[in-house]
């Protein structure tokens, strides 16, 4: 595997068989990742070969023709994803974006409160776990939807967006981590913003001891869930966001295995958030014995 800052081969599988097509990355994130702001290309430009019009920042979409999995191709480097992701959904984030995204936040009350389908989660996995298990979400934010919380005996967060946590959640360091042990490790709704999945993921296989449940959560993106199997998805994605991975069942196992991890389990799940309604695709693993 490799860290291309232009992605050559599968993010997943590392294949190189990948289709693609061109597309945008959407303003806001070109803005706070690379400082690019969209600009009309007018007369006075001088340019004598160029059309006039506007100018967005270009990118292309890739998809695996193995796994299926379908990614921009830029990969964001530590300081830019410190960028984009800095005060995540705080009133200045909010502000931000909404410079460009008039709508945003304003039709989803989610964002103030505990996700609904979060019960359904523990549901799935309480017969799974110890009661009261010790709990190591990675990228959990503000913990205001970390699994368990309120009856685990310890909730850690390892998270780089530095918002505030919410009470009876610790915010720690990758020392910290190293010194405890887990129940539950949780990485949800991460890997979907992410540049080098298999690097997180073997990270993250690292603060498993071997009783330790590793559970991983994505979207079930809707270009991915309408067209199971379909390899020529790139022509269809013209414009990319913070999710920058759109991962399918296949992909999923692929990133897992590198990490020297076992599927145990895969789930589907409905999720209503009140404004709008969608699926995600819940894993269990564990660590090879
Ligand atoms: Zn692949």
């Amino acid at each position: 595997m490799t860290n291309d800052r232009i992605a050559q081969r599968c993010i997943c599988c590392a294949s190189i068989e990948l289709d693609r097509s061109p597309a945008v990355l959407m303003p806001f994130v070109a803005k706070r990742v690379f400082g690019h702001e969209p600009v009309e290309i007018t007369e006075e430009w001088g340019l004598r070969d160029l059309q006039q019009g506007m100018a967005y920042t270009l990118c292309a979409s890739l998809q695996c023709q193995q796994c299926g999995v379908l990614f921009l191709d830029y990969r964001f480097s530590d300081q830019e994803m410190t960028q984009l992701y800095h005060g995540y959904r705080d009133e200045r984030y909010n502000r931000e974006r909404q410079y460009y995204e008039p709508n945003y936040g304003k039709a989803s009350p989610h964002y103030e409160g505990r996700a609904e389908y979060v019960g359904d989660v523990e549901n799935w996995l309480a017969s799974r776990v110890p009661n009261n298990p010790s709990v190591l979400d990675w990228g959990g934010g503000s913990g205001l939807n970390t699994l368990f919380l309120g009856r685990s005996k310890l909730t850690h967060i390892y998270d780089i967006s530095s918002v505030a946590t919410v009470e009876g959640v610790e915010a720690v360091s990758l020392e910290t981590i190293e010194q405890h042990q887990y129940d539950l490790v949780i990485c949800s709704q991460v890997l979907e913003h992410v540049p080098y999945p298999h690097e997180l993921l073997k990270q993250i296989a690292g603060a498993l001891d071997e009783h330790t449940l590793l559970y991983l959560e994505v979207p079930n993106e809707v270009l991915i869930r309408e067209n199971p199997g379909n390899k020529k998805l790139a022509g269809l994605k013209r414009h990319w966001h913070e999710h920058v991975n759109f991962f399918t069942e296949q992909s999923l196992r692929e990133l897992v295995q590198y990490a020297g991890l076992q599927v145990h389990e895969i789930m589907n799940l409905d999720v209503n958030l009140g404004w709008r309604t969608g699926n995600l695709v819940g894993l269990i693993a564990k660590r090879i014995k």
